[in-house]
C-alpha cells in the first residue's frame, strides 16, 4: 500500500532541554540555554510505526504495508511479517527475517508487515561497556542515557555477547490466535561468544496503548546468520548507543480485522507476557 494519510497520526514531543552531541566517544552536554530553542520539525528523531503492538497481540497478523515503503521511513527497527512469519530486524537500512527454524534471510521488498517500528538511527549518546554485563545490569547502565520517562528512545547495543538467548515464532494460519498463545510454541535459540547488534526501543508508559512500555530488542549477528527477539543476554564488551525521539508518526492498517478489533482496555499484562516469553 501507499501510505494513506487519512489513517496517519503524528505528534512531536517538545524539546525543552539543551542539545546533546557526540565527539568521538565523549558525550558533551551543553549548558542549559536561557531561552527556549525554536523547535524545528523533522530535525530530531522521528519514529515511524505501522499498526500497534496491542493490535498485534490480539492476533492482527496481516497488514498491507510493503517493506519497500517501510524502509523509506527508517533504517533501524523491529517488527514482524504477515502471518507472523518470523522476527524482523532492520539494521543499516537492510531488513532481515528470522524464521522459527532459526534461518535468517533478506526480506523481499514486496513482503508485507502487520507491525513494525523504525527510525533513521543517529545516536546522540554512546557509552562503552568493557566487562561482562548481564541484561538486567545493561538496563541499569542504560538508565542515565534515557533520562526522561516521557520520551521514546531508539537503542543499539553492539558488541560481543558472552551469551545471547532469542526466540522466533512459527508462521500462523487463520483463524489467528492471540500472541500470548502463539509464543507457547516459540523456538528458543541460545549462543555463546557471538558478535552482533541488538536493535530496539524503550517506550514511555503513556504509549502503552500503542507499543510496549518497556525495553524491546531484536538481535542480528554480524555475519547475519543468527537472530531473533531478545529474551536474555550477557554482553562481554561493546557499546550502548541511544537516540532520543521527539516525533512519532503512526499509520494504521487498512484491513477489516483492525477496524473491528477491540483495542480498548489494558493489554499491557498480556503484551509483556508475550514479549518476555514467560
Ligand atoms: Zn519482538
Amino acid at each position: 500500500m501507499h501510505l494513506n494519510y487519512s489513517r496517519k497520526f503524528s505528534f512531536a514531543i517538545p524539546a525543552l532541554v539543551a542539545s546533546t552531541f557526540i565527539s568521538g566517544l565523549f558525550t558533551v552536554h551543553c549548558a542549559a540555554q536561557s531561552t527556549l530553542a525554536t523547535h524545528s520539525l523533522r530535525t530530531t528523531g522521528t519514529l515511524f510505526q505501522y499498526s500497534t503492538l496491542p493490535a498485534l497481540s490480539l492476533g492482527i497478523y496481516d497488514g498491507n504495508l510493503t517493506f519497500d515503503e517501510l524502509l523509506k521511513r527508517g533504517d533501524f527497527g523491529l517488527g514482524t511479517f504477515n502471518a507472523l512469519d518470523g522476527e524482523l530486524v532492520i539494521l543499516e537500512g537492510k531488513a532481515w527475517r528470522v524464521r522459527s527454524d532459526g534461518k535468517v534471510s533478506r526480506v523481499d521488498g514486496n513482503a508485507k508487515t502487520p507491525f513494525a517500528a523504525v527510525v533513521k538511527f543517529a545516536p546522540d549518546h554512546i557509552t562503552r561497556v568493557w566487562q561482562n554485563t548481564e541484561y538486567s545490569a545493561l538496563r541499569k547502565q542504560l538508565a542515565p542515557m534515557l533520562p526522561s520517562p516521557n520520551l521514546p528512545y531508539a537503542i543499539a547495543i553492539r558488541g560481543t555477547f558472552a551469551r545471547i538467548k532469542v526466540r522466533s515464532v512459527p508462521a500462523q494460519t487463520k483463524p489467528y490466535r492471540p500472541l500470548a498463545e502463539v509464543v507457547k510454541s516459540q523456538s528458543v535459540f541460545e549462543w555463546r561468544n557471538l558478535r552482533g547488534t541488538l536493535v530496539g526501543f524503550r517506550f514511555p508508559s503513556y504509549l502503552s496503548g500503542v507499543n510496549l512500555a518497556d525495553f524491546h530488542f531484536h538481535f542480528i549477528s554480524d555475519d547475519r546468520a543468527r537472530g531473533g527477539h531478545l529474551l536474555d543476554c550477557t554482553l562481554k564488551r561493546g557499546q550502548l548507543e541511544v537516540q532520543s525521539l521527539r516525533g512519532f508518526d503512526m499509520v494504521l492498517p487498512e484491513i477489516k480485522e483492525f477496524d473491528a478489533a477491540d483495542l480498548s482496555g489494558d493489554h499491557e499484562a498480556d503484551l509483556k507476557k508475550a514479549e518476555t516469553g514467560k
